[in-house]
């Protein structure tokens, strides 16, 4: 039956709000609603997007394909709301030690070198960079208040009757709701730290068994921690060690800790998102784990694609993969 009720995103982290604009881009109405009272991973996020990953610097998973769409999507986005979040940035991974360098010396052969350039001391990756999240969802946040489409508010179930279909971008708390808590996610709760000094580099990222992030304030961030036992979304002693360990194994001797942000990455086993309608009226833009930058601006031009009705969803993130999962 046609209808000419909006559909409701819940959520407006980096997924519901860059599903948003594909919305509206594509004409399709939408409210978006975000809770005050739920934890938020993105405000947490360093927002890097780095195309090379593991100690063999691997390629990441659709690396081209994802990094073609998202340079040109964010310059855009930043245009429409008026406000710089996007800062492409070379990111340097230093050889750990000689070994390490020989090690992989031994295999450049097998390495792909599109996004690399390599010196004596490490390698520098290209198209490499950071969106600054908190910035881009709260000029989003006005964007859409602007246009009248946002409330600050929890979805709850009864509310479900007022709208055409409900897209689900809850991040973590997806675990918590009964519809999607038989999806395996696998969160993993996550820390960082905004310091001031005056010795790492304000050029480049730099990546060494965690990463070090200049910030246009003069300030720079260390992350991150990895985390499975307790989802609280308060810091941590253990992790605020490990921060500092990083620092110094990243050469920061003098710094001072300014602020601890605390997330939890919505994570998958199977290490792939949850996109799609599982029926007319319920869908979800979930599970982008610890690369929620990088993924969701390609997935969620898949997903309006598919809900114009113009090409089907990637098998490979399509929910129908865990449709077992939902029958009754
Ligand atoms: C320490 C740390 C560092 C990270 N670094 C990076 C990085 O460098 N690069 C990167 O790409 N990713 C990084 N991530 C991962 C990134 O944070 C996630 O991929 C991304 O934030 C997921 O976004 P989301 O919108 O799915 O979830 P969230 O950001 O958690 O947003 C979900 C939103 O839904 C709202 N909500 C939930 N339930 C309801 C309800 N019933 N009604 C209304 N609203 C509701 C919540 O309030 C929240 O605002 C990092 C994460 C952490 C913790």
């Amino acid at each position: 039956m046609k209808t000419n009720k909006p559909y409701l995103l819940v959520g407006q982290g980096i997924a519901g709000t860059v599903l948003a604009h594909h919305f509206l881009q594509a004409n399709i109405p939408f409210e978006i609603w975000d809770s005050p009272k739920h934890i938020n991973s993105s405000y947490a996020a360093g927002g890097i997007f780095n195309p090379v990953t593991g100690r063999k610097l691997e390629k990441t998973w659709k690396a081209e394909t994802l990094f073609d769409y998202l340079f040109p999507f964010y310059q855009q986005l930043e245009a429409t709301v008026g406000k710089a979040f996007f800062y492409p940035m070379p990111l340097f991974r230093p050889f750990a030690n000689a070994e390490m360098r020989q090690w992989l010396m031994d295999r450049k052969q097998e390495i792909n070198h599109d996004f690399l350039v390599w010196t004596e001391e490490g390698v520098w990756i290209k198209q490499a960079g950071w969106v600054d999240a908190a910035s881009l969802l709260e000029s989003s946040k006005t964007y859409f208040a602007n246009l009248g489409i946002f409330a600050e508010r929890t979805f709850q179930e009864e509310d479900t009757d007022h709208f055409k279909a409900v897209i689900y971008c809850e991040g973590f708390h997806a675990t918590q709701n009964p519809i999607w808590n038989k999806l395996p996610f696998l969160p993993a709760k996550g820390e960082l730290i905004r310091f001031h000094s005056n010795e790492p580099s304000r050029d480049h990222i730099l990546n060494k068994n965690g990463f070090i992030l200049p910030l246009p304030d003069g300030a720079f961030k260390v992350g991150a921690t990895y985390r499975w036992d307790e989802f609280t979304p308060f810091p941590t002693a253990s992790s605020r060690e490990e921060l500092i360990s990083k620092l110094s194994s990243m050469g920061v001797s003098h710094y001072e800790l300014l602020d601890t942000f605390v997330g939890i990455r919505p994570a998958t086993q199977d290490r792939r998102p949850f996109v799609g309608m599982l029926t007319e009226n319920l869908g979800i833009f979930n599970g982008f784990g610890s690369k929620g930058v990088s993924l969701s601006p390609y997935f969620a031009r898949s997903f309006v694609q598919a809900i114009l009705g113009e090409k089907e969803l990637e098998p490979e993130v399509s929910i129908r993969r865990y449709s077992h999962l939902f029958s009754v």
